[in-house]
């Protein structure tokens, strides 16, 4: 039976090989893949196995998008977002050269080469500003719509921390004084309004992180071991798929 979803391996020459001298690219995202379920990881970059793709997520990429462009005219400005000076902030949108290719994670992102492992580490940042001491903060957008407090202490929030823990790891790589706290800007889509009316209208908030990126580097040789290794590591806790996966295979008779 012919599927209109198709299932395809990644192409061979995606895939990490122990052989090879060329640097292999771990993304943020490939590093909060490993944190984690290292089984999956390698499944997807030894194997070539991937998890199945999901539908982009279109109204965060919109929020996104339309952040950039209001911290951009602040950025061209020298001036602080009303943000900022809401939170008592000191800092400015960074104005730098590479900012269009930071943001831009098809294009990379930051990157470092980390020379004992040969692996190029990418991450596409949101946004960077700097405080009035010349360190520059990592800034994460993120889009939700829940009428409950925002906080970062809920358990899949811990994922947050480490992507910005990674971006700041990049950028002191990369020679830059780099704040450790960092701040998330949440907009917050309001589902208590009359109606629609054709618009949804978000609250904006400002949530901050003092990060530490010491586990980032001790991550990275752990990684590489992995990628090195011919054994496929045991599964972690992570998801009920692994027991689904069996419990389907048993179900159909399949080995
Ligand atoms: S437990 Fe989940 S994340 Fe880990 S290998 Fe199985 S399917 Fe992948």
């Amino acid at each position: 039976m012919s599927s209109l979803f198709p299932y395809k391996t990644k192409a061979s020459h995606t895939l990490f090989d122990p052989g090879s001298h060329r640097p292999f690219r771990i993304s943020r995202s490939r590093i909060d893949r490993w944190l984690e379920c290292p089984r999956c990881f390698y499944l997807e970059w030894r194997r070539g196995v991937g998890r199945p793709s999901m539908p982009g997520f279109s109204l965060n990429n919109a929020v996104d998008a339309l952040l950039k462009k209001e911290f951009d005219i602040h950025r061209a400005r020298g001036t602080a977002h009303p943000l900022m000076q809401a939170y008592g902030l000191d800092a400015v949108p960074f104005d730098h050269a590479q900012i269009d290719a930071w943001r831009d994670a098809l294009r990379r992102g930051v990157t470092y080469l980390h020379p004992p492992t040969n692996l190029l580490i990418t991450g596409g940042i949101d946004d960077v500003w700097k405080n009035a001491t010349g360190e520059l903060i990592v800034v994460d957008y993120k889009a939700t719509a829940t009428s409950q407090q925002i906080s970062l202490d809920d358990g899949y929030k811990s994922g947050y921390k480490k992507q910005v823990e990674v971006y700041q790891w990049l950028l002191r790589q990369n020679g830059f004084p780099v704040s450790p706290v960092a701040y998330f800007v949440f907009v917050n889509g309001q589902t208590d309004r009359e109606a629609f009316d054709g618009k949804l209208e978000f609250d904006i908030q400002l949530i901050s992180h003092t990060g530490d990126d010491r586990w980032v580097e001790p991550a990275i040789y752990q990684i590489h071991e992995c990628l090195m290794n011919d054994n496929i590591p045991a599964a972690g806790n992570i998801c009920e798929y692994c027991g689904y996966r069996a419990a389907a295979a048993q179900a159909t008779g399949e080995k």
